[in-house]
């Protein structure tokens, strides 16, 4: 049983931070490196100083589980049809105006975290759902790096590959170690601009172009991106055409890259949902640019949410919104049509598991000995019975993954 070094308090030691001059510590895991006191927490609010260092407060607990379709994520060439075990914790280290996950990237509430989730029990639960990987979504995974890191290990031990969902604002050190135990990420690129990462998130640009770089460059993980478009904020077509150029000069032209729309939230109200006609007008460009795989997202288009192949034009794999319809590849991967391959991680057959949601209770699948084992949670968490469980499931069922 995975079983990380708790401290007295019921947190869990961490390795990125280094301590100050003036008696202070500072986290090292993302390039906020919040500087911080005993008792105060970073910006991210679950990592925070203790007895001198830093730590991570909610490691094995959860605001709730979901089997989604993987096309949510979204992946369309990562084992496409496939369900996916998705989970989110608390906190985030952006300050995104437009969150659309709000309620658990900005909680301070403890009762947020309503399920425990030990690693054995998420993967024995995947395994049983028969979902092929889990998904670390709803909030950023980079500020809950121990626990998502133990969680895959515990998947990859039974078989299960592993996804992040991040917005990719972590420092290089604890980015290597993350991106060592995924498989696949869908990385958030926010817009092409410093000036909308400063006024938008309170982050920057250039380490997330920096993340981006290194998961093609220096890993094996299948990489998507996502690119929330906000009228009148990332979406002029001269930022999406220079968005598109570097994906192409720097990742590559089978970077698959998904345009969503935007719906007015959290503090962005006064801002109007994407135009469908803004979507296609992004992958017109993308497509002219030189990338094979655009899409539009949190639409119904069949036509621009299918994959077509680069070689001959013909449509290899059906898409509307989350639902596969027809599937042209031959058992390699490659087009049925003119046998031009499709990159991704792609199998013979794509899986059956359709556009369907199903919230999960993942006390459901604690072993017996894994229960008997079980490490004591920091903070106990409301029972199964409780009704801010039942309410944290149904959330889980209605989160966005952007
Ligand atoms: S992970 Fe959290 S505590 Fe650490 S630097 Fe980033 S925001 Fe601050």
């Amino acid at each position: 049983m995975i079983t990380p070094a708790f401290t007295p308090s019921g947190a869990v030691a961490t390795r990125y931070w280094s301590s100050l001059p003036d008696g202070r510590v500072q986290c090292d895991l993302c390039p906020r490196a919040c500087k911080l006191q005993d008792g105060q927490r970073g910006l991210c609010f679950v990592r925070a100083a203790e007895d001198g260092a830093v730590v991570l407060t909610t490691w094995g607990r959860s605001s709730g589980f979901c089997v989604d379709p993987i096309e949510k994520k979204p992946l369309n060439h990562f084992l496409p049809g496939t369900a996916v075990l998705s989970f989110g914790t608390a906190g985030c280290n952006l300050a995104c105006q437009f969150c659309q996950n709000h309620d658990i990237s900005k909680s301070r509430e403890i009762d947020t975290l309503a399920d425990q989730a030990r690693p054995e029990t998420v993967a024995a639960a995947a395994l049983a759902l028969g979902c092929r990987s889990v998904a670390f979504t709803y909030n950023d995974p980079v500020i809950f790096h121990e626990y998502a890191i133990d969680v895959a290990k515990a998947c990859h031990d039974v078989g299960i590959r592993s996804v992040a969902v991040t917005a990719g604002y972590v420092s290089p050190e604890p980015r290597a170690e993350f991106f060592a135990h995924m498989d696949a990420a869908n990385v958030d690129l926010k817009a092409f601009t410093e000036d909308f990462y400063v006024r938008h998130t309170r982050s920057h640009l250039q380490p997330v172009l920096e993340t981006l770089e290194y998961i093609r460059r220096e890993t094996s993980v299948w990489l998507e991106i996502t690119v929330l478009l906000i009228p009148g904020e990332n979406d002029s077509s001269a930022e999406i055409a220079d968005l598109c150029r570097w994906v192409v000069e720097r990742l590559g032209p089978d970077t698959p890259v998904h345009f969503t729309a935007f719906h007015p939230d959290f503090r962005m109200l006064d801002k109007p949902a994407t135009p469908a006609a803004t979507l296609a007008m992004a992958r017109r460009i993308a497509l002219a640019e030189g990338l094979r795989y655009a899409y539009v997202g949190n639409v119904h288009d069949l036509g621009r949410q299918s994959t077509v192949c680069h070689g001959c034009g013909e449509r290899v794999i059906e898409r509307d919104w989350h639902a596969l319809g027809a599937w042209r590849l031959d058992g390699r991967g490659a087009c049925a049509f003119c046998g031009t391959p499709m990159a991704g991680v792609l199998e013979a057959r794509p899986g059956a598991w359709g556009a369907r949601r199903l919230p999960v209770r993942l006390a459901d699948y604690e072993t017996e000995r894994g229960a008997a084992q079980a490490e004591p949670a920091p903070v106990q968490p409301s029972t199964s019975a409780s009704p801010k469980l039942s309410a944290s499931k149904r959330k889980a069922s209605r989160r966005s993954d952007q």
